[in-house]
């Protein structure tokens, strides 16, 4: 089954007002790459001024609270960030996993929140660099998908980006053919829990992509797009992953 490339910007903790402007940029000249769909995900303080600044374009949040409102000081709900003109949350991303203590069943808790208020889901998994070099990558992420996912979802609405944390912001990637194994592997389990659903769930890899490595690891199997830190802070960096993606069948 074909499946639309999606190439998604994760700002981090990176950026003030002056940097809307970047983000018009990147949205207008997405329109360049219609066969991709393309977001952006800024701080929580940027979501506005985002989705003003491109109307009709996919701005997201990169966590929410499992509920929606009460008292937890520093939290953004999912009902926040659909009224601050959100189409879609990251959930799960390893800084949240291990800076803040996320467990599956916090990200489960938050996927879940996100989709009833109405948002997209990318559901981040990925594996330490002790377990890569051991070889139980598979069975760690396996594990995290199996124990993050939502009991009922539509798999038009959840993406799962399989990110090696030991990649992240380190300039290292995994072979072509270790995504590929990953990305199978996570194809099969869900292939299981929910059937045909499992070819129409895009499955988005992260991890120092770039645009010299882009067309590489977009094209590797079963790799639906990509969720892309440090490049996705300027026009000059993000477009080429965008266009890598436009690239590939
Ligand atoms: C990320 O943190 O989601 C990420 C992929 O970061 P980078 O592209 O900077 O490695």
């Amino acid at each position: 089954m074909a499946r639309r490339k999606y190439v998604v910007g994760n700002w981090k903790m990176n950026g003030l007002s002056d940097a809307v402007a970047e983000a018009g940029a990147i949205f207008g000249a997405a329109k360049d790459y219609p066969a991709v769909d393309v977001a952006l995900c800024p701080p929580f303080t940027l979501i506005g001024a985002l989705v003003a600044a491109a109307p009709g374009s996919a701005v997201g949040g990169q966590d929410c609270h499992a509920a929606p409102s009460g008292a937890y000081t520093g939290s953004v709900s999912a009902p926040m960030l659909a009224d601050a003109g959100a189409t879609l949350t990251i959930v799960g991303h390893s800084e949240r996993r291990e800076g803040f203590g996320e467990s599956d069943a916090d990200v489960k808790a938050k996927a879940e929140a996100a989709l009833a208020a109405g948002l997209s889901v990318i559901l981040c998994v990925g594996e330490p660099r002790a377990i890569r070099e051991s070889g139980g990558a598979i069975d760690h992420v396996l594990v995290q998908v199996r124990g993050s996912l939502p009991d009922a979802f539509d798999p038009t609405r959840l993406a799962i980006a399989y990110e090696p944390i030991w990649a992240i912001g380190t300039g290292l990637i995994p072979t072509v053919e270790d995504v590929a194994a990953m990305h199978g592997s996570i194809r099969a389990a869900l292939s299981e829990r929910i059937g045909a659903g499992a070819q129409v769930l895009r499955l988005l890899y992260g991890g120092s992509v770039n645009g010299d490595n882009a067309a590489e690891l977009l094209g590797a199997g079963d790799v639906d797009g990509a969720l892309v830190g440090g490049a996705s802070l300027t026009a000059a960096k993000f477009l080429p992953i965008v266009a890598a993606g436009a690239g590939l069948p």
